[in-house]
Formats: C-alpha cells, structure tokens, sequence
C-alpha cells in the first residue's frame, strides 16, 4: 500500500483454531457470541466483558490486571475497543476476532473511549492480527452486519465535508490519493450491494476488507477525515442528547442519507444503496423520533464547535425548519427493515 500505510495483517480462521496456537491469553467478550462458543474454545487465562465504554470504567477494569499474555477482542464494537484499551495501557500484544462486521472498531489504531458522554481518543494500538472468521461472522444477526456498510458509505459524505473545509484552509489539507480511495470504496460497494443484503461470505469479506483499508489509511495520515464528517457528528450529537445508543452502522447510514440530503450531495444514490443492503435505517426502525430529529438539529452547531469537531456542511448552511423537513421526509422514504421500534 505504500503511501496509504500498511493495512493490519488480516488471516481467515476459525476462532478455535486461532485461540488454540495463542497460549495465554486475556480474552475481551461480548455475549452473544460468547456464551454459545466458551465451551468450544480454549480456556483464557481470564475474561472481561465488555460493555462500558466510559473512561472510568475501562481504568478500573485495567487495573484488576487480567492475566494472559496477549490481550484479544471477541465480539463487537464494545469488545473491539476494549480490547485496544487494555492493550494499549498494559503494552501487551493485541488479536482482534470481530464477530459482526457492524462496525470498524477491530480495523483502527486509535483507541476511543465515552468522558461525559463524547467518544475521546486516548491513544493508539496496532494489533498484530485481525482474525476473519466469515462463518461465525455470518452466525450474527444479519442486520448487524448489514450496518457494516456505515462505516463505508460515511466516505460519501465525508469526502464533501473535506472538499468544503480544505477549500476555506480548515483543518486537513485535501489529499488526492486518500481521496480517491474514499471513491473507489464507495463504487465497490455500490457493486457489492446485493452480496452484502444476502450477507454472503463475499459481502462479509468486502466489507472486512473494506475497513482493513480504511483503518491503514487513517493510521497513516493521522486523520479521518475522508471517511468521518457530519453524518457522524450529526450521530454523536444526537446520542449526547438522548443517550441512545442505535446500532453504529445503521444510525452513520441514517446520518448519510441526512446530510447527503443537505449537503445536495447525490442523495438518492445514497440512500438507493443503504435501500439495496437492506440496511435499517428508517428512523421508525431506529427509534429515532421527528422530536428528537429536530431536537438535535437545534443543538448540532454549538455541539460540533464545543467538540471542536472538523468543519462541515453544519457550519456552512442555515438548518432551518425547511431544512429539517426537507431532511426528515427525505429519509423517511426508505423502506422500513423492521426494526424494533
Ligand atoms: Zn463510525
């Protein structure tokens, strides 16, 4: 990959068989899956379950100094990062195993953890492997591993987010090539759509592969800004206001085909994909309500200046009531998944 960095090294493997050559290991859950697998695997030498993502937390956890010479993620987001964390603190090596492919935590260095609510980076861990077991993968609950195209299709809005920044000198200076491969990306899975909607183990590997590529370039650039803008900025605020907490892929889809819509960026392109994937993202599968809808746009610009998140699309355009109305009949014209809510 040169320039781009060098991607994680990824291997395709049954958990049990990675676990068996480990020795002795810290093993970092979420259950599911693991209370169907423990009996088939190796015995850890411990096992932190991982559910709390606040910084408090994952220090208190740290220093019960779980035993085991190498710390490894099972599950999903939550296991992923808190597997990165107690790597990080404790310098010990790191193996990731993402049992959905709902999110990209097992594919980025940086280390994210909740203070007051806000997703804060603390550091950055790189982990020696990321096991890809498309079977138990494939096991999960389709719709999570459908949301794994948020993380992907975010490049759409982030890549104008970037445009409009770099065109004023805020921030991240416009890179071509990362660019590019935001494009590229997102044209890939335009053609994997039906894959992903079937969740095959073709689907399942595009979308891996897709954020093992994405994970090397922000490690290498130092950002994420081709493939990070307002649809998530948009998500966090509206998690900090409500603390709900909706799927990641699927609440960073909705985030897309919202500020696709403000932005005049493509927006029926974006959201006929996440209609193809079959991705929940209706706010009625979500539970996202036309309340809390404009509730978050009335705090949106002072919370992405009080985060000090990247210049967007937010700090470019009124977000009027036509504006809000606009985006909320926009995406609520994709077709229901049925979601819980
Ligand atoms: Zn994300």
């Amino acid at each position: 990959m040169g320039e781009m960095g060098e991607p994680f090294r990824m291997v395709e493997s049954s958990v049990a068989d990675v676990l068996g050559g480990l020795g002795s290991f810290a093993l970092v859950v979420n259950d599911p899956p693991w209370s169907g697998l423990a009996g088939s695997l190796p015995p850890p030498a411990s096992v932190v379950e991982a559910w709390n993502m606040d910084l408090a937390h994952l220090e208190a956890v740290a220093a019960g100094e779980p035993e085991g010479d190498v710390v490894v993620g099972l599950g999903g987001g939550t296991a992923m990062d808190t597997a990165k964390f107690l790597a990080w603190k404790s310098g010990r090596p790191l193996v990731q195993i993402p049992s959905i492919t709902s999110v990209d935590a097992g594919f980025t260095d940086a280390v994210g953890v909740r203070v007051g609510g806000n997703v804060t980076y603390v550091g950055k861990v790189r982990p020696e492997t990321v096991v890809l077991d498309v079977d138990l993968v494939r096991s999960a609950p389709a719709h999570l591993n459908r949301a794994g195209i948020g993380d992907i299709l975010s490049c759409a809005v982030g890549l104008h987010d970037w445009r409009l920044a770099a065109a004023r000198g805020a921030g991240h200076p416009w890179d071509e090539p990362l660019a590019q491969l935001g494009e590229r990306l997102l044209a890939d899975l335009s053609s994997a759509r039906d894959e992903i909607a079937a969740v095959s183990a073709e689907g399942v590997r595009f979308l891996a592969g897709s954020y093992r590529e994405i994970g090397a370039a922000c490690a290498a650039a130092g950002h994420s800004r081709f493939e990070e803008g307002s649809e998530h900025f948009w998500a966090y605020a509206y998690e900090w206001l409500t603390g709900a907490h909706p799927v990641h892929g699927e609440i960073i889809s909705f985030g897309v085909i919202v500020m696709s819509f403000l932005q005049g960026n493509d927006p029926d392109r974006w959201r006929e994909i996440v209609a193809d994937c079959a991705v929940r993202a209706h706010p009625g599968d979500i539970g996202i309500s036309r309340g809390d809808f404009g509730r978050t746009f009335s705090e949106l610009k002072s919370y992405v200046r009080r985060q000090d998140l990247d210049h967007s699309i937010i700090d470019e355009i009124a977000l009027d009531q036509d504006a809000v109305d606009g985006a909320w009949e926009h995406v609520s014209c994709l077709p229901r998944q049925g979601g819980q809510a």
